[in-house]
């Protein structure tokens, strides 16, 4: 079965083939086929990259006019052109979109249907960054792939399973029912880290109480229990919890009232600071990427120390609040381009709880790890890396899917 997997932002659209065999392989497989189109807004300086295992990577820009066009310019480097790996675009058997926000509805892959498009058309409203542009590659792919299922996998749908006291809001009960609740995000991302987490510790998901640590450009905690979210960092919108590259996490809410009584500030001009001003790039001045402020606090620069230190001290005290929502840890697990990448931010998160009995190993820790264990041997807690693969988990989703149906 070929799976093509569509990721589509507001300024880039990701793209990759899977062919899955029965059995389908627990760790992941590399696609046959990977591409990204990215632009800048309003549309214009459009690049396309294509690449199919074995040939030189096909590099474009495009003379395209609008979004849509673009993803299917992208789809069409399928099965023409050098990076082909198609006949005809029949090859492909299921199409599976990444839908960042799901709502209260979805808590599993969904077959898209004209009610599935409403309903996350109508989600607009909480995700007004992603859902338009996920439906946008919805049909541009239903034009295309005119008799194939398509399958919406959405990031919310993990985190359904959290309680209510963990998704209410202590506000009036009335915004609950207006669907102002937590509804936490990368849940693609903490689902797939948790189950290959069991797998590289070669224990039951169903017996572990696992941290999953998703830092990247965005960052979040979840808490997994037997395999399921029942707490996480994120809320109604991906700006709560921990501090990020350019967003802020949690913030005294006195905060925006006083913004916008004293300070004349406007919503829109309120959500440009707390998404792209604040964060290591708003305290540091000198970046949003982890690798610059590193770089830059080992030449002394003070305010990109401070934006180091006050992510880890973040990072410390919501890994505590998930700690403390599963009653106990048996795993840390980081993934995503920190998680991943950063030695220093895992030691330094990692050394807030040597009083639980966690114990880094310093040698496997520095040396590169990708989907090992980096605990000592004696550590009460195991701590492991894995390597994000949102794309491979879509796959995986959409091939159960369209099995079982
Ligand atoms: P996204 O959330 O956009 O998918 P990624 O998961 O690629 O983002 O993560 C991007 C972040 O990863 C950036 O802050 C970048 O600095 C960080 N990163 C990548 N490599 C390293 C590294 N070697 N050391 C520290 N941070 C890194």
């Amino acid at each position: 079965m070929r799976v093509l997997v569509l990721n589509a932002g507001s300024s880039s659209l990701k793209s990759s083939l899977y062919e899955l065999d029965e059995p389908v392989p627990q760790s992941p497989a590399a696609p046959l086929w990977e591409g990204r189109v990215e632009w800048e807004e309003p549309f214009s300086n459009v690049r396309l990259r294509a690449k199919r295992h074995g040939y030189p990577q096909l590099e474009k820009q495009p003379a395209i006019q609008s979004e849509r066009d673009a993803t299917g310019y992208l789809l069409q480097t399928l099965w023409d052109g050098p990076a082909r790996v198609l006949a005809n675009p029949a090859e492909v058997d299921v199409v599976g979109h990444r839908v960042v926000h799901g709502g209260a509805k979805y808590s599993e892959p969904t077959l898209v249907t004209t009610e599935v498009k409403e309903e996350i058309r109508r989600l607009s409203a909480f995700a007004p960054e992603h859902n338009p542009a996920e439906v946008d590659g919805i049909e541009t792919a239903e034009r295309i792939f005119k008799s194939q299922p398509q399958v919406a996998v959405f990031d919310t749908a993990f985190h359904q399973s959290m309680p209510m006291h963990t998704f209410i809001y202590p506000g009036p009960y009335a915004w609950y029912e207006r669907g102002i609740r937590r509804y936490g995000f990368h849940g693609i991302s903490h689902q797939y880290c948790a189950a290959r987490t069991a797998e590289i510790l070669n224990k039951d998901l169903e017996s572990l109480r696992i941290v999953t640590c998703h830092l990247g450009h965005g960052c979040s905690l979840a808490a997994v229990q037997d395999g399921r979210s029942v707490d996480t960092t994120m809320g109604f919108t991906p700006l709560e919890g921990l501090m990020m590259g350019s967003r802020s996490g949690t913030i005294d809410p006195g905060i925006f009232i006083h913004l916008l009584r004293k300070e004349n500030y406007s919503a829109d001009r309120l959500e440009e600071v707390l998404n792209r001003e604040s964060g290591l790039l708003g305290v540091s001045g000198v970046s949003d990427d982890m690798r610059h402020i590193l770089a830059a606090a080992s030449k002394g620069n003070s305010r990109a120390r401070l934006a180091f230190d006050a992510f880890i001290h973040r990072l410390r005290q919501y890994l505590g609040a998930m700690i403390a929502s599963l009653d106990g840890v048996d795993a840390l697990a980081f993934t995503a381009g920190i998680g991943e990448n950063s030695p220093e931010v895992r030691a330094e998160a990692c050394a807030g709880f040597e009083f639980l009995g966690l114990k880094l190993d310093g040698q496997k820790n520095a040396a590169s790890p990708v989907d090992c264990d980096i605990a000592s041997p004696d550590s009460a807690v195991r701590v492991v890396v894995v390597a994000a693969r949102e794309d491979w988990a879509i796959a995986q989703a959409c091939w159960r899917l369209a099995r079982s149906a």
